[in-house]
This record gives structure tokens, sequence and C-alpha cells, in this order.
């Protein structure tokens, strides 16, 4: 993509000054050059990478070592979850749940509910219609337990990726392996098959990918709602936290905090139930989507440092609410960021997909969640009409790139697509379905666009990940290679 066509693609909205447009092509050039001759560590050779510890890059991980690939899953953080841990986004919207994703809430419910007992009701399927939630280190006990089970698996906490190892042949690039920074120490860790679930899209920009950011126009891709014109906006970024009651005497500060607040094993947010019932449930525990602001940039370390700053400034009153109540606050990390580069890959997922439920042909993943767009209006009965779609094994797959999946929230989709499919579960089984891919093109010694597409769909389907519909009594046709 020329830069002038890709800057119409990002839209007039965004400073150049913010993003220029020359840092987000083939920046694997210059650097990679230099790093080569000065790694400090030894040279570790796998046949899948799986870049960011998330939903998505988990089950991504997992899946692809099931399936007998040696993978090596690299984390910045110093712990497995993702948003979950990062960014406390401890609450799963969307359906289906399936899968290895379904495994974990099993284990979350089974064994860490914050009620104790488990709950009765959410059922086999874990769906019962109530909000249920965990806390983050109750995640990252499960994560390791069913990523430690796996001994073709190895996890590296505390080690960013910092850039791509490419070969340039004519327009395409092939993604040879990643570099990563551990403690001060550069090391080169390659694959046949790399996958970027890093929620920000930076092993893929890093290796040359195009990609979009921020809202697009109706007319960008033909979409039925939307912008006339882009705004060049991400959705905004909330900064999420956890309150605890100290004492028996504590009384939650009703007065002070009236919004985005849920407890847990309910059918209604905190914030919505009366308040005879709120203080006899005394959950004693609460999750806070706290307060959101907007970030122009959310590639930039420096923009987001000083949103988290803004987000807690705002959040002052809350916290000594809190504190006066008898309550402590846990807050997340990082603040939570729902939105960077959307990878361009073979097809891009529009909202008329989503609407209209479209299963194509190369279906690898099944979705279901409303259009979810924060900081953008959209006609509430439309956004709550989403009913069951697919996502194709093509919007996986950047363009002009071998060696190289996408997962999670930053497959190639629409900005308001995206809002649909960027929830946990979804990303759960869309990691899911890459890992079986990287593993299917690595093992066989293949590109990841030469897979047999049609057995891809065979192993998740043997896999169980089609059948959620149907053991909740559903009648969808999510199946398309059966027509
Ligand atoms: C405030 C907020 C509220 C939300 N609410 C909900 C909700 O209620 N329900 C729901 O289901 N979803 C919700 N979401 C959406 C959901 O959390 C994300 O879309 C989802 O976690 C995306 O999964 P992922 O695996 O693609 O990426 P992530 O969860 O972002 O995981 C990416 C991982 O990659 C790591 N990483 C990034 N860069 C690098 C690098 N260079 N090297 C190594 N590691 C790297 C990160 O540290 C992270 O661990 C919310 C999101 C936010 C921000």
């Amino acid at each position: 993509m020329k830069k002038r066509d890709f800057l119409k693609t990002i839209g007039a909205g965004i400073a150049l000054s913010a993003i220029p447009g020359s840092s987000l092509f083939a920046q694997h050039t210059a650097s990679t050059k230099k790093d080569k001759n000065h790694t400090d560590l030894p040279t570790l050779e796998c046949d899948v990478i799986v870049v960011g510890a998330g939903p998505s890059g988990i089950t991504a991980a997992i899946a692809a070592a099931r399936e007998g690939a040696k993978v090596i899953l690299l984390e910045e953080d110093m712990m497995p979850g993702g948003a979950t841990i990062d960014m406390f986004v401890t609450y799963m919207c969307g359906a289906p749940r399936t899968g290895i994703y379904l495994d974990a809430i099993k284990e979350l419910n089974k064994n860490y509910s914050l009620s104790i007992t488990p709950s009765k009701t959410i059922g086999e399927y874990a769906w019962d219609g109530k909000q249920h939630w965990w806390l983050p280190s109750s995640y990252t006990k499960v994560w390791d337990k069913f990523i430690y089970s796996k001994k073709n698996l190895q996890l590296i906490c505390g080690a960013p990726v910092i850039d791509t190892i490419v070969a340039t042949t004519g327009n395409r690039n092939t993604v040879q392996g990643v570099y990563v920074m551990r403690m001060g120490k550069l090391q080169k860790v390659t694959a046949p098959v790399t996958i970027d679930a890093t929620g920000t899209g930076l092993v893929s920009a890093k290796a040359g990918c195009e990609f979009f950011y921020g809202s697009d126009a109706k007319k960008d891709f033909n979409e039925s709602i939307g912008l006339d014109e882009s705004d060049g906006r991400v959705q905004p970024c909330t900064q999420m936290y956890i309150s605890q009651r100290t004492t028996s005497k504590s009384e939650f500060p009703r007065d002070v905090i009236k919004g985005g607040t849920l407890d847990h094993d309910d059918v209604l947010w905190a914030s919505r139930q009366e308040n005879e019932h709120f203080l006899k449930k005394d959950s004693g525990v609460y999750l806070h989507w706290g307060s959101t602001v907007e970030v122009k940039d959310t590639t930039d370390p420096v923009a987001l440092a000083e949103a988290q700053k803004e987000a807690l400034h705002k959040l002052k009153p809350h916290f000594e609410a809190l504190h006066k109540s008898g309550y402590v606050t846990h807050i997340a990390p990082k603040i939570g960021v729902r939105e960077c580069r959307r990878i361009k890959g073979e097809y891009v997922i529009t909202v008329d997909d989503v609407l209209d439920g479209v299963m194509h042909d190369d279906k690898i993943a099944d979705a279901w969640y409303s259009l979810d767009p924060w900081g953008m209006k959209v006609d509430e009965k439309l956004r709550n009409s989403v009913g069951p779609y697919g996502i194709p094994y093509r919007s996986l797959m950047p363009l002009n790139t071998e060696g190289l999946l996408t997962t999670g929230r930053i497959i190639s989709g629409t900005r308001l697509a995206m809002s649909s499919y960027r929830v946990q579960p979804i990303c759960g089984t869309i990691g899911e379905a890459s890992g079986v891919a990287a593993a299917m093109a690595a093992l066989n010694k293949c590109k990841v666009r030469d897979i047999d597409v049609l057995k891809l769909q065979l192993r998740l389907d043997a896999l169980g990940l089609f059948d959620w519909y149907s053991q909740v009594g559903m009648n969808v046709n999510n199946k398309p290679w059966k027509k």
C-alpha cells in the first residue's frame, strides 16, 4: 500500500505528528541488520512462536502444542493472561464459549469462584446469563496449569518482542522469527510460523504489514452503517480497578460510585440492583469500569501513560469514598486499551458480515456478540441484533506476508466489526484456530496460506469448536463446508 493510500485508510483525523506514516512500514530493515550481530543470548528455535499471552495467544500456543508443534510463547508481562491480568478485564462477554477457553471457564468456576462455592447455574457450557468474573490472579493460576502441562510449550515472561526477523523477496516479506529483549539481553527466536497475538499488532507492524488505525468511513468497505467520514478515533481507554471490603462494618459508597460496577454471580450489574438486594447480597468485592479517557494514539506509550494519569486523577473521589467506607482498591497495572492496530489481511471483516451472520466458506471460528464500539453511537436495536457469524481464515493472514498469522482482536476487520469480535471468548476461539493452523503449516512445512483449509476446519470441528450452538439447543448452520 502506498503511503498516500494508507493515510486515506487511517483517516484525516489522526495527527500525523502522532503517527508518522513512515514509521508504520517495514521497520525491520535498519534494526535487524544491526541487531543480527549483537544478540547476547543463544538463538532459540521452535516450530511456532506466539507473541503475547492474552486470551488469543494462550489458546493459540496451547492448541499448537497439542497438535505436536514445539511452541515458544513470549510475553512482555511477568504473568500470562493479557488484558485479564494487566488491565483487569476479568469479565467475559459474548459467545460461543468453546474449546480451551471453555475449559478455563470451567476451572475458574470450580476452583476460584468469588462466592467460594462454584456457581451451580453456570452450566456445562458456561453460560447462564449471570455476571461472572474472577480475580486476575485466578486466571493466572488456571493458565499456568494449562501451559505447564504441555512439555513442548515454553512460556517466557518478561520478554518483550522488539523486532522481527524478515526476509524480503519482491513484494513479499517472510517472517522467520523475532527479536526478544530479556533483562536487557537481546535474543533471537526463530520458527517457520509466528503468531502475532499482541493485541497491538506490533509484530505485524514491525514485519512491514499494512494496518488500519481508527474509525473507517462507511464507503471504505461499503458498510451499511458507520461514519460518513472517518474521524480517525479509536475506542477510548478505561482504567479498571477492583474494590474489596476490609471489615464487616464496611458499607459500599453507592452514592459516590453509581455506574460501571459489577459484583459476581448475579443477573444485574451492581449499579442496577435495588438497594435492598444490593445490601442483602453484600458481595464484598467489586469490579469497576473506573474512568474512561480518549487516547489519540494507542501505539504511543507516552500517550498511554498520560491517559492513565488522567484516569487515575478522575478516580480520586472514588478511591477516597471507598477508603472512608472501609474498602481497599486494587488498580489495574495498565490502562485498558480497547483498540490499536488492525492488521490488513486477505479479507476484511465488515460490519455487514457481522449483522448478516455471514459464515464464509473458510470460516475457522464462531463469533456472537453485539456491536460495542465505545465512543461511537450505533442504534441500540441494531447493535443488539447481531446473531452468530463466522471468522474467515483469510482475516488472520496479513497481506503480502509469509510465516505470520494474526490472532485475537488485531485480525483484519473494520472498526465496527472488531467492536463485536474483540471480546475474550471470541478472541480465545480465534486463538485456538490460529494455533492449530500454525501447527499444520509448520509441521507440514508449508506456508500458512497454503494449508488445506478444509482439513483445518475438520480438525477444529473434531476438537468440538463448532458444537456450542447445538449444545445450547440452537439451530445454526455454522459448518459451511457441510453445505
Ligand atoms: C477496558 C476494557 C474493557 C473490556 N471489557 C471486556 C469485557 O467486559 N468482556 C470481554 O470479553 N472483553 C472485554 N474487553 C476486550 C478484551 O479484553 C480484549 O479485546 C481481549 O483481551 C483481546 O485479547 P488478545 O489476546 O487479542 O489481546 P490481549 O488480551 O491484549 O493480550 C495481548 C498480550 O500480548 C502482550 N504483548 C503485547 N506486546 C507484546 C510484545 N511486544 N512482546 C511480548 N508480549 C507482548 C501483552 O502484554 C498481552 O499480555 C475489554 C477491553 C478493555 C481494554
